[in-house]
């Protein structure tokens, strides 16, 4: 039979569809890109913004069509909304089965009895058998996502991860490093860790694991060029991981650390554990011991009792440190979390809207100005993709996308780029040196 999955949100969910397209590819089951063409169809799905869950129920509409089309169709759900929903989800005429974030393991049984009829929920826990043995379909031939973490203690009063994806549970040391080495000897190049909280790896584990030392092993891996890491907490950023980022030269100079406000009653409103000022420390002693390194972050605007003077503090600290890329949202109460309990979603829409904009303007021009810095330089990307018939783009170390022409095919190969022209977002230039194909 022909499956399709679906994945909305976060990169885990991008990985956990590789490990359960993977495993369903063991048992014969087809993989297809287009749901017209499949059996079976997988919505893995996010829960983190309302906007998120509106187009999971867009595409049940959309899958719906097809069936009154005559089209026969199995639909599971996966992922967050599949936890944060559970069981209810059958009551659903279309929906056949329900799969917890902890039960991807078991998606072959799953997928088994729903095919027989059955209308089926699992939400066993199988993390422990999510090991580098499990055989994952990936999207990419050179660059590869791992997860080393699952879930997240810190319950921010805003975030609907710690109920759907639960405690933080790190996989073993040697089963990444296994996964890492042989991604390097099929021929990846590039590789993330991936996490909900990733500098918090390896403190579950009771021994001296942590994402400093995996850092450091992975750097030793031979055929590896660039290792990256998702998605960081201030607070678990450690001295020691600066330093072995500052050491390790295949580790990328990127890191992306969510400050979300910086009004310092706003962040303990979040319930974020760290201040205006520790934050912005973090940032210097980054920059003082990596050097050149880029850093981008989270923001929420018009969370609940944010006034001007909140807003203001949090301009000013977007100002202050110049990051590299910032990830805005506008606040949304997501049901079950201890905002939306005991906060009122107070600051009106116009407002949010207003607040938002001010800061992508502000955004904007820092990205620009930083940007034309780049003119005239050479800079080493690896190659990830095509545009359209000549154009190719990729990525520095600093995560900057770099679009270029080039006659030969330059994805998953080392390609050194001379800028010509900058914007706000991508760099543009010629290539002067691709590395010679391995083929
Ligand atoms: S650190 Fe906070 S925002 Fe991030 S996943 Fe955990 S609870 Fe959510």
């Amino acid at each position: 039979m022909k499956v399709h999955i679906h994945t909305f949100g976060c990169q885990m969910n991008v990985n956990d569809s590789e490990i359960m397209l993977g495993l369903l590819s063991t048992q014969g089951y087809i993989p297809v890109d287009n749901p017209a063409d499949a059996d079976i169809v997988i919505l893995n799905t996010c829960a983190v913004r309302q906007k998120a869950e509106d187009k999971f129920y867009g595409k049940l509409g959309e899958l719906n069509r097809l069936r009154k089309a005559g089209k026969k169709l199995i639909i599971g759900v996966a992922g967050c909304i599949a936890e944060k929903v559970g069981r209810k989800l059958l009551e659903r005429e279309d929906v056949q089965f329900v799969l917890g974030t902890r039960a991807i393991g078991r998606i072959c049984d799953v997928v088994g009895r729903a095919v027989s009829g059955e209308k089926v929920a699992c939400f066993d826990d199988t993390l422990s058998q999510i090991s580098a043995e499990v055989p994952k379909l990936r999207q990419s031939k050179h660059h590869a996502w791992v997860t080393i973490i699952y879930g997240c203690d810190k319950f921010c009063s805003y975030c609907i991860v710690p109920y759907t994806r639960g405690r933080e549970k790190s996989r073993p040391l040697d089963d990444v490093l296994q996964e890492v080495k042989d991604l390097s000897r099929r021929g990846y190049r590039e590789i993330t860790f991936l996490g909900q909280n990733v500098d918090s790896y390896g403190k579950d584990l009771g021994d001296d694991t942590s994402l400093a030392k995996l850092l450091s092993l992975a750097n030793e891996v031979e055929g590896l060029e660039r290792i990256w890491f998702l998605t960081s907490y201030p607070s678990d950023f450690s001295s020691q991981l600066i330093e072995t980022i500052a050491t390790s030269e295949k580790v990328a100079r990127s890191i992306h650390l969510p400050v979300q406000s910086g009004s310092d009653r706003i962040l303990k409103a979040m319930n974020r554990r760290y201040t205006r000022e520790e934050y912005l420390q973090l940032i210097w002693q980054i920059r003082e011991q990596v050097g050149d390194v880029s850093i981008s972050t989270d923001v929420i605007v018009g969370f609940p009792g944010e006034t001007e003077e909140d807003f203001v503090q949090t301009f000013k600290l977007l100002e202050k440190v110049r990051f590299e890329r910032v990830n805005l949202a506008m606040y949304s109460p997501r049901e079950g979390t201890v905002a939306w309990k005991h906060f009122e979603d107070d600051v009106p829409k116009d407002v949010k809207n207003a607040r938002l904009q001010a800061l992508l303007e502000l955004q904007k021009r820092i990205n620009a100005e930083i940007n034309r810095t780049y003119l005239g330089k050479v800079v080493r990307i690896i190659g990830e993709g095509k545009l359209d018939e000549r154009r190719y783009y990729g990525r520095t170390e600093k995560n900057k996308i770099v679009i270029f022409c080039s006659e030969e095919n330059p994805t998953g190969r080392l390609v050194d780029v001379k800028i010509e022209k900058t914007t706000a977002g991508p760099l543009y230039g010629k290539p002067v040196w691709i590395e010679p194909s391995k083929n």
